[in-house]
């Protein structure tokens, strides 16, 4: 497809030094880089990358399930964050969204602000975003590149039959409270790369990769249409997450501490103190939470048998609206205090 817009959004509009002038009269242009970088074969797509608009044609009976996500330099990520983890990543925390819905993930759109045309960096970063798009079937079908601070922003499309999406509002009283995998792991691996906690080899690699390479529960997902009454992704902390399927579904919660999967946390030497607190209220773990009437348990146990991923039943919905409690392995009831991240309330310093 030609591109016959003229460039424009790669010429700085700040007064240029003779010196960077001589450096950006040998810089790819924008459009080279979308070519070099952003145009890959496709499988979902009518028009792609290249025209002002692309085309796209969900299948007869299926809803559109949209998310966008944005990953700043400085809040989701550390600067010196490896670029193809990044581009990975850019694109796997917006397929979480789509996962959470029971959503088939098939388009991607990406926005990008970079500071400069570092090719070798953004080759890697395409990689990584390349990778993850294969791994989940997803095109990449459009975006925007433009300079500025380093700044990503992902916007995803999902097919869903029309009517069986998975929202925050189904949970009913008496229902499970389910967790997916093992969350935490991401909180740990950004303590550990901040040099605040010490792990063998083993765990910090299991850790840091939660944090930089997550795996979006896409299958499972998919496979909870029918099972689940309500779904969320964790992105900022599970209790936290959880509180929001709480308000939309007007219930409250009871979680068993006893219940949470901490055992593998304690097993990498994590003290149970920061553990509980990681597995709680870090962020950054893309696993799914979810409800489900206590009939669905077999069909849970065999999806986890089949999907090969831990399913944890970790606590029961109840009628108190928007009441979280802790049963404490003793059996105290507390007040849930972890409010989960949230952005305008903490530092931006992750
Ligand atoms: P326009 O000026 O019409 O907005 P652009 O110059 O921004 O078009 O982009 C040209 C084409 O390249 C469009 O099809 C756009 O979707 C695509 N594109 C631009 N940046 C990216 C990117 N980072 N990833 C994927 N596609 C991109
Ligand atoms: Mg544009």
């Amino acid at each position: 497809m030609a591109v016959t817009k003229p460039h424009r959004i790669w010429q700085s509009t700040h007064p240029i030094t003779s010196r960077l002038k001589r450096h950006l009269s040998v810089m790819p242009s924008e459009f080279d880089l979308i070519r070099r970088h952003f145009t890959h074969p496709t499988h979902h797509t009518d028009l792609g990358v290249g025209d002002d608009a692309a085309l796209l044609s969900p299948a007869p009976g299926m809803q559109l399930a949209v998310s966008t996500d944005m990953l700043v330099c400085g809040t989701h990520f550390l600067p010196d964050t490896d670029p193809r983890a990044l581009g990975w990543k850019a694109l796997a925390v917006n397929l979480s969204d789509l996962a959470a819905m029971g959503a088939t993930p098939r388009w991607s759109f990406l926005a990008l602000a970079l500071p400069a045309a570092d090719e070798t960096w953004l080759s890697a970063f395409a990689q990584g975003f390349r990778e993850c798009a294969a791994a989940f079937n997803v095109d990449l079908a459009g975006g925007d590149t433009t300079r500025g601070p380093l700044n990503l922003c992902v916007t995803v499309i999902g097919e869903v039959p029309l009517g069986t999406a998975i929202t925050r509002g189904g949970a009913r009283a008496g229902d499970d409270i389910w967790v997916t995998g093992q969350p935490g792991r991401a909180a740990l691996g950004l303590a550990a790369l901040r040099g605040e906690i010490n792990m063998d080899e083993a765990a910090h690699h299991a850790c840091v990769s939660a944090l930089q390479r997550p795996q979006p529960r896409v299958a499972a997902g998919l496979a909870l249409r029918g099972i689940a009454s309500a779904m969320l992704d964790v992105s900022d902390g599970l209790l936290g997450d959880l509180r929001h399927i709480l308000e939309c579904s007007g219930v409250g919660a009871t979680i068993d501490i006893a219940a949470l999967p901490l055992a593998a946390l304690l097993d990498d030497g994590i003290t149970p103190e920061r553990a509980r607190a990681a597995l709680c209220g870090g962020g950054d773990d893309y696993e799914l939470a979810f409800t489900a009437p206590p009939a669905r348990r077999d069909a849970i146990a065999a999806l986890a048998a089949r999907l090969d991923l831990a399913f944890t039943r970790i606590g029961t919905v109840t009628t108190e609206r928007d009441t979280l409690l802790l049963r404490e392995p003793d059996g105290r009831l507390t007040p849930a205090g972890c409010t989960g991240y949230d952005h305008f309330s903490h530092a931006p310093d992750r």
